[in-house]
C-alpha cells in the first residue's frame, strides 16, 4: 500500500489536520507487470520470424537466388514467415479491439445449429487429406440465440482448429450442442495429445502454450483461444476445458439462451 499525506492549512498558517490518501498499489503493479509480459511476448513474436527471413534474404542475395533448386525453397521459407506475421498481426488487432470495447459487435438472430454445420461443413472440406473424422449431435429443432455471427464463427473455428491440430491420424472429433435452462453448451471433444493438469489452468492466457515449439510449428500465435474466451465472455456466456492426458481434450462454451414456451395448439 502507498500513502500520500498532505497537511490541511488555515488562513492563519497554522495547521489543523491530516489527509491521508491510501492506494492498494499491488493491482495497479499486477496489471504494469502483465503489460510489460505482453510487450515483451508480442516482440518475441515478431522477432523469430523476422530474424528467421532477414538470414534467408541475405542467403538469396549472397547467390541462392541463382540457384533454381533452393532460390524456391528459400523465398517459400519467407513466404511462410510473412504469413505468421500476418497472423499474429491480425489476432493481436482482434484482442485489442475487444479490450477497448470498440468491437463493434452487432447482434442479430443466429440459428445456432446451422452455424455450427457450417463451420464444421467447411472443416470436413480442408482436412479431407487428413484422417480425421467429424461426428455432430445437435438437436434438430431451431434453436435461435442472439449474437455476432462472425465472431461466433471465429470462437468456434479457433477451437476446432486446435482440434484438428492435436488429433491422431484416424482421430474423431465430436461436436455437441446442448441445450439447458437459461444456455445453450457447445462442445469439441477430441482424441489428441491432451493437456497436462498443471497446464490447464493457462491454456486461455495471451501466448500461453503447452509445447512451444510444437506449437509454433503447427502455425499457432498463442492468441486463439485468448480470442475464443474474450467472444465467449463479450456474448455474457462462458469457456473451459476439461482433458485426460494422452486420452483427448474438450472444450466446451456456454451463450445465453431463453427457450420459447412451447405454443400449444388448439
Ligand atoms: P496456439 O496458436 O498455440 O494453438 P491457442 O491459444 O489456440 O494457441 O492454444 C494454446 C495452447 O493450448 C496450445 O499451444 C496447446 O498447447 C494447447 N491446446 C489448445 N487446444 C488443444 C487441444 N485440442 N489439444 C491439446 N492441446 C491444446
Amino acid at each position: 500500500i502507498e500513502a500520500n499525506f498532505s497537511t490541511i492549512t488555515k488562513d492563519t498558517g497554522e495547521e489543523n489536520g491530516v489527509i491521508a490518501v491510501l492506494h492498494d498499489v499491488t493491482e495497479q503493479e499486477r496489471v504494469e507487470e502483465e503489460r510489460r509480459e505482453f510487450v515483451a511476448n508480442v516482440s518475441h513474436e515478431l522477432r523469430t520470424p523476422l530474424t528467421s527471413m532477414k538470414s534467408y534474404l541475405e542467403a538469396l542475395s549472397d547467390g541462392a537466388l541463382h540457384d533454381p533448386e533452393i532460390a524456391p525453397q528459400f523465398l517459400n521459407v519467407t513466404a511462410n514467415e510473412t504469413d505468421r506475421m500476418i497472423r499474429l498481426v491480425n489476432d493481436l488487432l482482434q484482442l485489442s479491439k475487444m479490450d477497448s470495447k470498440d468491437s463493434n459487435m452487432s447482434f442479430q438472430d443466429i440459428h445456432a445449429p446451422q452455424l455450427i454445420n457450417h463451420v464444421i461443413d467447411r472443416f470436413e472440406m480442408t482436412t479431407k487429406n487428413q484422417d480425421i473424422q467429424f461426428k455432430r449431435k445437435l438437436p434438430d429443432e431451431p434453436i435461435t440465440i442472439q449474437g455476432d455471427r462472425d465472431k461466433l464463427m471465429q470462437l468456434l473455428d479457433n477451437i476446432v482448429s486446435n482440434s484438428v491440430k492435436y488429433s491422431p491420424e484416424g482421430g474423431t472429433i465430436n461436436v455437441s450442442l446442448k441445450v439447458e435452462k437459461e444456455r445453450i453448451v457447445v462442445s469439441v471433444k477430441d482424441e489428441g495429445v491432451g493437456i497436462p493438469k498443471e497446464n490447464i489452468e493457462h491454456v486461455f492466457d495471451r501466448f500461453y502454450r503447452v509445447d512451444k515449439a510444437r506449437a509454433r510449428n503447427l502455425g499457432g500465435t498463442g492468441l486463439g483461444l485468448a480470442i475464443a474466451r474474450e467472444i465467449a465472455t463479450a456474448h455474457g456466456g462462458n469457456i473451459w476445458v476439461s482433458s485426460d492426458w494422452g486420452k483427448g481434450t474438450t472444450f466446451s462454451f456456454s451463450l445465453p439462451y431463453v427457450q420459447q414456451e412451447a405454443v400449444v395448439e388448439q
